[in-house]
C-alpha cells in the first residue's frame, strides 16, 4: 500500500477559524508518470467531488492490489473555504467574496497533463 494522506493548514481568514486542504498521494513507483486530480475549485459544483470519491475507492483497490504506477495526487475538495460560503441560505463558493474574482480564472493551465490516459497508471 502506497497511499499517504496529508492535511495542509490554510491561512486563517479570521481569529479562531481554520481550514485545511486534504491530499491523498499514491506512490506506485516504476514510472515517471504523475497525475494531479482535484475537484471542487468552484465549491458550489458538487458533481466532481462526488465522482472523486468513487475514483478514490477505485484507486485504493488498485493500490491494495499493487497496481498503481507512478504518482497520483488526489485533492477531493480544492476549496474548503468556498465549501463554507453561504450567503442568505445560498451556497456560493465560485467567487472570492473579498473582491468577487472567479477562483477558476487564476489557475495556471494544466491542459498538457490532462490529456494523459488514466490507464497508463494502472498495471495490468
Ligand atoms: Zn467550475
Amino acid at each position: 500500500m502506497t497511499l499517504s494522506t496529508e492535511h495542509s493548514e490554510l491561512p486563517a481568514l479570521s481569529p479562531g477559524a481554520s481550514h485545511r486542504l486534504l491530499k491523498h498521494t499514491f506512490e506506485g513507483g516504476g514510472s515517471e508518470l504523475s497525475a494531479y486530480i482535484q475537484a471542487g475549485l468552484h465549491a458550489d459544483e458538487l458533481p466532481g467531488m462526488l465522482v472523486i470519491q468513487h475514483l478514490l475507492n477505485a484507486l485504493v483497490k488498485l493500490d491494495n492490489a499493487g497496481r498503481i504506477r507512478g504518482r497520483i495526487v488526489v485533492r477531493p475538495f480544492a476549496n474548503p473555504i468556498g465549501l463554507g460560503q453561504r450567503v442568505f441560505g445560498a451556497h456560493t463558493g465560485r467567487f472570492n467574496l473579498d473582491h468577487r474574482s472567479n477562483r477558476r480564472r487564476r489557475m495556471t493551465s494544466c491542459r498538457a497533463s490532462t490529456s494523459t490516459s488514466a490507464m497508463r497508471f494502472a498495471r495490468s
